[in-house]
């Protein structure tokens, strides 16, 4: 149909608010008139529909088509697409065949909307109000046809042959057939229009598919009038959304509605999507899922403790459907429906599906005696089936038992031959479909059998009237000389006269108590009271916010087609609803075309899922479902994630998640643009509810860069959970893929790092993939795992989305060529181009207020000046910094970190002083040859600068490397003199280098640079035009030796691991440090590396003739009998532990012990021990500890004692 095909009323499930005011179930008529009332009434609906929305032009004609869209469900199992849009139900006795899809029913009826006799409404079965209350119905009835505009079919029309025989078999079958013979009012569309919800329709084309989809758009199905009102009145509408079972939660009333999402792939996870169904909570639910789906939703929830009647799913009817065929007449029927193909082509239009009615409900005295015949059409994708039925059945010899001889036997002949050749010629062309209503014993009932609705009705095909009626029906078509076939189905011999219908009813009756039915006269669902049949009072308590109101309502058959009754019903229950709640509904017809783009009511959402209430625009996106599980820990807290899941094993506290992840669009998926892919889904873990939590709000970024690691990407899972009690909370999830083997990025994809903090984020911070949360509570850590099993099962789940095959197969293309090389990056990054630093472009940093910095200038005795910075950030300390090689004393106050060690030191009310000795590269002297001894000057006029500056008699020193092999040099020879507290880091008086700068210093690397290359210094900066000879280092140091995960692409990085052995843990360091390093790294003199190299030979401090003369027994009692702390990172590349712990051990077995303290630091490496983005917690505490401890020593401590 033309000019609907862009039209979409629903929403993604992702798209689903925690909380409405109303949740609507199903979307048929019921359901339909639920979600425009209540949405109407100004109140936030949403609607929840199985199947699929498709509007006219996609609805399936072919065979081949069809029978994909088949499902077929019996209490021993089911069969076909979930959301198939035909669904057919086996049953014991009785079947029946009903719609799925956004639409429901009405997208396949045969449109008869006939109100039911009055007499119906005066049965004992309905509640007394119902039966005094007949003024209701009328009103009931009265909204319905404004929306449904039931008309029958018109006299200017052109006339149809299968109406026609109709009239003339009511004709030769008696007056008191024929004077009830009419055109009755159907629900299909005559002339181009807006109808009464403003939605464009087109007249009829006559083609007659209605059973398996009007594609012109003359249909008046729900999905043209009460859905499309709902919507624009600011329902939001939800398909592919299986409503598994319902209940309340006790404390804050409200209802919870668990569905599965179906459709996404989560099928292919089947126990874990049935175990992890999401929900939705609601202050009333509408439940019209119709008579199987209603039924069987309550059932299962009356199984999960729902209290309601015990006669749920007694009383079932098949309305006393009978289908038949007057097979072969001698009259022209027309009754085969035309496919989607010219219908110049054909003789005479098919017309609607009924079009004709002998009504003989008021035939006779009782009511139960009434029903009505109606004509119908075959499907066009079953005409060949029911061609080949039709035809075998023909000469089955029941048949040929139960009708008379035929009167022109050589014509009939004729017409088979000539029906053998086409559907539309012969016996076909002249063959009567028909459709009986009456009344049957409504003694049926639905029941689940594992988990599964199951029909019982045994003997329904079995009685006189079913009988009777096939007799008037075999008489109805003799009189045309035509052999009657009824329902293949219903022959004894062929499978125990089992009857089929497409009215299924009851179930969930409407009764006066609970006694005898289960929802009351406003469709409201009875409380059944534990002990059997005692209800409280009278029996009528009910479920103020749980109504029922589809046709599982009806109590017994109608004698008549159902749905106008059941939308009566449906629109009294909504107006009760209403009115108990002094809620007005708003019944205006709309007059104007709606717009499809925008409805006009669009309840704001507060979170941060986009206003726009149409579907998200589709360029080309990518879904698909993930499981992961693992163990969650609330005892282990901290970020030792591996501690948390060992407690967790240990008390098998569980968590799994079974998530949808939805991104509209690849292409801002693959370019890390936010909001680029939702999660929806369920988190499983009974540490934190016993139901499934549910996602209210999910966000996935793929591969986004990691600030806090260097080369690293991280998948994110930022969750927003609620949990059926309306608990709420943060679930933060990370897998994080850094530089390794594949083996390694095989791990890494397969592990969720998880915490989950208290309350819900708000939109601001939603994005913030940060671990601390803002002084938010931590409720507890695990880790989650993907099983090999549930990752290939996962594979199987991914499907490209797209409004045209092209973007689906470009989409697809996409996701997995991107996810592809990140994960080959990831795992060969020695082998990709190399990457150079900023070179003093503007980068962001961050930036703190700090006290004006001082600068001084201090001359050592050989004459060499170096800078002095003083940060006074109060009267503690001073300190006097002191950096290591290759780097500027920025080392310790780069605001390229976030937490500084100088800004730590500040905020703890430090004087801070920090040197560019000559061996910084921003001091003119780094590029000439200096000695250690040398260096030591440096530190000895800064030190005594210091002490003068402040007037302190001694100070506190905290060198980092070269800087503590120089202090210590400086303090065992004297030279420096006025420290009384310090701290070493890395390394001590005995230097002890890491297996690969042993190599280096035994392959004498240094001398081949100085002698052979005729280098004097070594510079760690580079840049791609850098001279032959060190780009050719560069190249070549792409092999160097580096530890698991240490491989990165910046050059810089390589030469420093050349020069010194690799500086840092990636792992601990930010992508921004790592990649500017040049903003305060440089140049190195060979010479003090050469000294250097000879200390690491000799296992302590030599002067640069070699000679041990420092660390001696003596300089160590008299110059070092002090406070000095020692740490180390444990996975320092640069230096050994024997090294630095032998230091420790020379100064305790000389000295006294408690002078001197020893820090071995997991998981640090070198310099990370200060640039590490915890190091503000792991390690400067242990710094400061030290100082305070030791203040009486040194500084303005030491003064105020001595004042003392
Ligand atoms: C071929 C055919 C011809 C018919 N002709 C006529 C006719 O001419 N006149 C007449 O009055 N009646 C006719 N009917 C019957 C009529 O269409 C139905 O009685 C009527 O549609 C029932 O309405 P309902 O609201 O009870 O349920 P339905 O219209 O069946 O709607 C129920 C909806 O709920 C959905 N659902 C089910 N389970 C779930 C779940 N667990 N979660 C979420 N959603 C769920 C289903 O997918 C469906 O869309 C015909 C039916 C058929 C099949």
């Amino acid at each position: 149909m033309q000019g609907n095909k862009k039209r979409q009323i629903s929403l993604p499930a992702p798209y689903m608010r925690p909380h409405y005011d109303v949740v609507v179930i199903g979307s048929g008529y019921g359901g339909g008139i639920a979600a425009s009332r209540m949405s109407r009434a100004g109140k936030r609906v949403a609607l929840l529909e199985k199947g699929l929305e498709r509007w006219p032009g996609d609805y399936p004609t072919e065979f081949t088509e069809c029978i994909r869209e088949v499902q077929f469900s019996s209490g021993e199992g089911h069969k076909g697409k979930r959301t198939g849009m035909y669904h057919f139900y086996q049953g014991s006795g009785q079947s029946a065949f009903v719609g799925c899809g956004l639409g429901g029913t009405s997208l396949l009826n045969a449109n008869v909307a006939l109100e039911a006799d009055p007499r119906v409404w005066q049965m004992s079965v309905w509640p007394k109000e119902i039966n005094n209350d007949f003024d209701s119905i009328k009103k009931g009835y009265e909204h319905a046809k404004e929306m449904l505009e039931p008309i029958p079919y018109p006299d200017d029309f052109p006339e149809l042959p299968k109406l026609k025989t109709l009239e003339e078999q009511a004709k030769r079958l008696g007056p008191e057939f024929h004077k009830n013979f009419s055109r009755p009012p159907i629900t299909v569309t005559f002339e181009d229009r807006i109808n009464n919800a403003g939605v464009r329709q087109q007249k009829s084309t006559l083609m007659g598919n209605d059973s398996t989809g009007v594609n012109d758009g003359s249909k008046n199905s729900t999905l043209m009038n009460y859905l499309p009102d709902a919507w624009n009145h600011g329902c939001e509408i939800f398909c592919k959304i299986d409503v598994k079972s319902i209940k309340q939660d006790k404390k804050s009333k409200k209802w919870i509605v668990f569905y599965e999402w179906l459709d996404t792939g989560r099928e292919a996870f089947t126990i874990d999507s049935h175990n992890s169904v999401s929900f939705v909570t609601a202050d009333i639910v509408f439940v019209a899922a119709g008579t199987f789906g209603t039924n069987e939703i309550l059932l299962r929830s009356q199984a999960n403790g729902l209290e309601i009647s015990s006669q749920l799913g007694q009383s079932f009817s098949g309305n006393g459907d009978i289908l038949g065929f007057g097979y072969n007449t001698d009259l022209y029927c027309n009754g085969v429906a035309m496919g989607d193909i010219n219908p110049s082509k054909f003789k005479e239009p098919v017309g609607p599906c009924i079009t004709g009615i002998i009504d003989m409900r008021e035939s006779g005295s009782n009511v139960m005696d009434g029903y009505v015949i109606e004509e119908g059409v075959i499907p066009y994708a079953v005409a060949g089936l029911t061609n080949f039925l039709l035809r075998a059945l023909d000469d089955h010899p029941v048949v040929k038992s139960i009708n008379e001889p035929s009167i022109n036997k050589t014509a009939k002949t004729m017409r088979k031959i000539a029906s053998s050749v086409s559907n539309y010629k012969g016996a076909m062309a002249n063959t009567q479909t028909y459709l009986i209503m009456s009344h049957d014993d409504n003694t049926g009932y639905l029941e689940l059998r594992d988990d599964r609705l199951n029909i019982e009705y045994d003997g329904a095909g079995l009685s006189k009237t079913v009988k009777d009626l096939n007799d008037i029906l075999k008489d109805a078509t003799n009189k045309i000389d035509g052999t009657y076939i009824p329902s293949p189905i219903w022959s004894k011999e062929a499978l125990g006269n089992t009857l089929i219908t497409v009215h299924p009813i009851g179930g969930c009756n409407m009764a006066k108590d609970g006694y005898t039915g289960v929802v009351n006269h406003k469709g409201q669902a009875c409380i059944y009271l534990k002990k059997k049949y005692v209800y409280k009072g009278d029996g009528t308590e009910v479920h103020e916010g749980l109504y029922v109101c589809d046709g599982s309502i009806i109590p017994r058959a109608l004698g008549v087609n159902p749905f106008f009754t059941i939308s009566a019903l449906a629109e009294r229950i909504c107006l009760l609803a209403a009115h108990d709640r002094h809620w007005k509904i708003n019944y205006a017809l709309v007059k104007e075309p709606i717009d499809f783009e925008k409805p006009s009511v669009i309840w704001p959402r507060e979170s941060l899922d986009p206003v726009d209430m149409t579907w998200p625009p589709l360029n080309g996106g990518i879904t698909f479902t993930e499981v992961m599980r693992g163990y969650f820990s609330t005892e282990v807290l901290t970020k030792n994630y591996k501690a948390a899941e060992m407690q967790a094993k240990s008390s098998n506290s569980t968590m799994q998640f079974l998530i949808d992840i939805v991104a509209f669009n690849v292409n801002a998926l693959v370019d890390l643009e936010d909001n680029s892919a939702k999660i929806a889904g369920t988190v499983t873990c009974r540490a934190l509810s016993p139901d499934p939590l549910v996602v209210v709000q999910g966000k996935f970024r793929l591969f986004t860069k990691e600030k806090n690691q260097v080369d690293a990407n991280s998948m994110l899972y930022n969750l927003n959970l609620q949990a059926t009690d309306g608990t709420k909370y943060r679930f933060k999830g990370i897998k994080l893929l850094d530089n390794g083997s594949l083996i390694n990025a095989w791990m890494d994809v397969t592990t969720l790092f998880v915490s989950v903090f208290e309350g819900h984020e708000n939109e601001d911070n939603f994005d913030d993939y940060d671990d601390d949360e803002h002084g938010r509570k931590v409720i507890g850590r695990g880790i989650l795992k993907i099983r090999v099993n549930d990752l290939i099962t996962q594979m199987e789940t991914f499907k490209a989305i797209g409004t045209s095959k092209n973007q689906r197969t470009s989409a697809f293309f996409k996701f997995t060529s991107f996810f592809a090389s990140a994960v080959i990056q990831r795992s060969f990054t020695r082998f990709l181009p190399l990457q150079y630093s900023s070179n003093g472009l503007t980068i962001q940093s961050f930036d703190k207020p700090r006290p004006t910095k001082e600068e001084f200038t201090v001359t050592a005795e050989d004459g060499v000046t170096t800078k002095l910075f003083r940060y006074k950030g109060g009267n503690k300390g001073p300190v006097l910094l002191v950096h290591g090689a290759s780097v500027t004393h920025e080392m310790f106050s780069t605001n390229l970190i976030k937490h500084n060690f100088l800004d730590y030191m500040l905020d703890q009310k430090y004087d801070v002083f920090l040197i560019d000795y000559r061996i910084a590269p921003t001091n003119a002297q780094s590029s000439q040859q200096q000695t250690l001894e040398q260096c030591v000057l440096d530190i000895k006029a800064a030190v005594n600068e210091v002490r003068r500056r402040t007037g302190c008699e001694n100070i506190a020193v905290v060198s980092h490397c070269l800087g503590s092999v120089v202090t210590f040099m400086g303090l065992l020879s004297g030279e420096i003199e006025g420290v009384s507290s310090y701290v070493a880091s890395q390394v001590g008086m005995t230097p002890g280098v890491s297996f690969w700068n042993q190599v280096k210093i035994k392959l004498h690397l240094l001398q081949f640079l100085q002698n052979v290359l005729h280098q004097s210094t070594f510079d760690v900066r580079t840049s791609p035009h850098t001279s032959l000879l060190q780009g050719t280092i560069n190249q070549l140091l792409r092999f160097y030796p580096y530890a698991v995960g240490e491989v990165c692409q910046n050059a810089l990085c390589h030469r420093n691991s050349l020069a010194y052995g690799t500086l840092y843990k990636h792992e601990n360091i930010t992508q921004l440090l790592h990649d500017n390093l040049d903003q305060f790294m440089g140049e190195v003199n060979l010479t003090t590396l050469n000294q250097f190299a000879r200390c690491a030979s000799a296992g302590e401090l030599v002067n640069y003739a070699g000679e041990k003369i420092y660390v001696t027994d003596d300089n160590i009692r008299n110059r070092l009998n002090f406070p000095i702390f020692l740490f180390r990172g444990n996975d320092n590349e640069v230096y050994n532990v024997e090294g630095f712990r032998a230091t420790y051990e020379k100064l305790i077995t000389i000295n006294d012990a408690s002078n001197y303290s020893i820090r071995h630091i997991p998981g640090y490496g070198h310099l990370d021990s200060f640039w590490g983005t915890n190091a503000q917690v792991d390690i400067f505490p242990k710094i400061l500890r030290h100082l305070e401890d030791t203040k009486s020593n040194y500084g303005y401590g030491h003064k105020a004692k001595s004042i003392f």
